[in-house]
């Protein structure tokens, strides 16, 4: 698989050094604007080609893929492009920046018949697979309660400068993944409360936010996210897992293990997440699910097949991230919009 990355910024790197470890994928050219960003990418990485547009890279090289890093503004203008040179898509996440946006991308992208899927690592995470697993696997009865909750304090803005700034911050950047793992655990989403808070004086959007969601099954789930949140040691990027069913309750918590709550008693499941030769904590769990998604997706286009976080499905997650907006500015419930 011949492969090239858009965006050669801070995420990305993880992106690159993902790809570098999985032996059926070439990275054969990278792009991005700035030239201190690209030619850095190219020098460290040993990429053959490196472009300032991705017009001219997919115009020079030969691709089965893009792996789009770039910011969400670029989104629309970059998926069709590569839509339109025939070549598998995969974006980062938020995708397009709305869910009109993305449904017109999706679209678009099915037309040219190729074949689109998100970024959207949180549920690829070990320790997030694993409750995924033992709650689908039926271990403690079908769900009827769930709380997924990423609090911390841990200075993001220092290595994304950009998020001091934006007005929609902690739901559309971070929440998006834990609303992911709520739809991934429990299914979609038919009713939806949030509140907000600004706690940080010095940026402008939400760095707190709770939603409350009605999931189709019949569980209702607890998404809470902080930036704002002081503790030692700080569990930071770890989301933290409650699910209680009618046979057992099960607690992911931040000393990486799994409980298994049972009228038997407690089960306990070691979940730590070692990560690749190349990851450095904390980022340990996000690399390695890097890494998880890649695999993931190279298994899914192998077999002709759409990964599980399809632009289809993950339409939905963005839908739960406009419906949260909503909800909070109106104090209202809202019923999210999903893919028909
Ligand atoms: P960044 O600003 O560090 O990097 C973005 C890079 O894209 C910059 O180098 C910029 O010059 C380049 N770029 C801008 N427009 C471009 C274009 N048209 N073509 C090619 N390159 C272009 O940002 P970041 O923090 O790395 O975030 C990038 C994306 O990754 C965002 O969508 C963000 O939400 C996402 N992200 C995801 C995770 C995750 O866990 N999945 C974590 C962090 C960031």
């Amino acid at each position: 698989m011949k492969g090239a990355l858009i965006g050669c910024g801070f995420f990305a790197e993880n992106q690159m050094r993902a790809w570098q470890s999985l032996a059926e994928v070439d990275i054969v050219a990278v792009c991005d604007p700035d030239p201190v960003r690209r030619e850095h990418f190219q020098t460290v990485f040993g990429v053959a080609h490196a472009f300032a547009e991705a017009k001219t890279l997919l115009e020079q090289c030969r691709l089965d893929f893009v792996d789009i890093a770039a910011p969400t503004p670029a989104h629309a203008a970059l998926v069709r492009l590569a839509a339109d040179h025939g070549v598998a898509i995969i974006c980062q996440k938020p995708f397009a920046g709305s869910p009109d946006r993305a449904k017109a991308l999706i679209q678009y992208c099915e037309q040219k018949g190729v074949s689109l899927s998100i970024h959207e690592n949180f549920r690829w995470q070990y320790a997030v697979r694993e409750v995924i697993r033992r709650v689908h696997d039926n271990e403690i009865g079908t769900p009827f309660f769930g709380r997924i909750s990423y609090r911390n304090g841990f200075d993001v803005y220092q290595n994304q400068p950009y998020l001091a700034r934006v007005e929609r911050f902690i739901i559309e950047d971070l929440g998006i993944h834990v609303l992911d793992i709520a739809r991934a655990l429990f299914g979609d989403v038919s009713r939806l409360s949030c509140e907000t808070n600004r706690v940080n004086p010095d940026i402008a959007g939400e760095d707190v936010a709770t939603i409350m969601l009605r999931h189709d099954g019949g569980a209702t789930s607890i998404v809470d996210c902080s930036y704002a949140t002081h503790l030692t040691p700080d569990p930071f990027p770890q989301t933290l897992i409650e699910v209680d069913g009618p046979h057992g309750s099960l607690r992911l918590t931040a000393d990486e293990r799994i409980y298994i709550h049972t009228r038997d008693g407690c089960q306990c499941h070691e979940v730590t997440s070692h990560g690749p030769d190349w990851s450095t904590p904390p980022w340990t769990i996000i690399q390695e699910s890097v890494v998880a998604f890649q695999t993931h997706w190279l298994e899914c286009h192998r077999a002709g097949i759409e990964a599980d976080t399809s632009g289809r499905d993950n339409y939905n997650t963005l839908a739960l991230v406009d419906a949260a907006y909503e909800a909070a500015a109106h104090h209202t419930v809202m019923t999210p919009r999903r893919w028909s």
